[in-house]
């Protein structure tokens, strides 16, 4: 790793065990990277026709085995009108016990590399997972959950309607890019899902255990601030 990349890593583990994040890099919330407000979209704070609905349906499915080991399903975080959407894999334990997901550590450090470029769940990003409920001893989720659960998922990022897609980890990735390739081969590229354009990149969780992706993952920010950047143009 270079000397640089080091340095960035150990601040990135030290700021997660500190939990100091808030304010950070509140200087770069710019209006570039700010939440949309096309025209014609709804008031802030209102969500589109049909997304309570969608939301009360997970909140009480069984479609699949996970529904009865769960504490709470988990639906998302963050803004419905926002301009980037975050896919994450599954709720682990402390996901599962507050309704929320990215909590705990690896939550703490994606919303520090979400601020490093401008971004905040609160405004300008949604954030939700491929699966719902927590698998036992998070293991990994099964294709068939996968299959049972991923309506959801689609169904969210049509209510939204987001300039892009952020894949965070492989079985986001994979299931919205449509490949089963490695996630070191599915970064760096900008991908399309139904016509949005879709960043892969490493879950902040592998990222916490690998600080030798920090690199990696910085460019994959800088490519999902070229998506939303580009979308800003007039
Ligand atoms: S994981 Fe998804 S499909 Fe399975 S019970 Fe939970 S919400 Fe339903």
């Amino acid at each position: 790793m270079e000397k640089g990349q080091e340095a960035v890593a150990r601040f990135l583990r030290q700021r997660v065990e500190l939990g100091a994040f808030d304010l950070l890099f509140e200087e770069r919330m710019t209006g570039a990277t700010a939440a949309k407000s096309p025209p014609g979209s709804l008031p802030a704070g209102a969500v589109p026709e049909g997304y309570e609905e969608l939301r009360a349906t997970a909140l009480a499915c069984t479609r699949c085995p996970l529904a009865g080991g769960r504490t709470q399903v988990v639906f998302s975080d963050g803004n419905p009108q926002a301009r980037l959407v975050v896919v994450g894999e599954a709720p682990g334990a402390n996901e599962d016990r507050t309704g929320l997901p990215f909590v705990g550590a690896a939550g703490k450090l994606l919303d520090l590399l979400l601020a490093s470029v401008g971004l905040s769940r609160e405004v300008s990003v949604y954030i939700c997972n491929v699966i719902k409920c927590r698998p036992p001893g998070n293991r990994n989720p099964q294709p068939i959950e996968i299959e049972a659960c991923s309506p959801y998922l689609r169904r969210q990022i049509e209510f939204v309607r987001p300039e892009a897609i952020l894949a965070v980890g492989t079985f986001a990735a994979r299931l919205l890019v449509g490949s089963d390739r490695p996630i070191g081969e599915l970064r760096g590229k900008i991908h399309s899902y139904e016509g949005t354009p879709l960043v892969v990149t490493y879950h902040p969780a592998a990222l916490l255990r690998n600080p030798s992706w920090t690199r990696a993952s910085w460019d994959d920010l800088q490519l999902l601030c070229g998506v939303l950047d580009a979308d800003n143009r007039p």
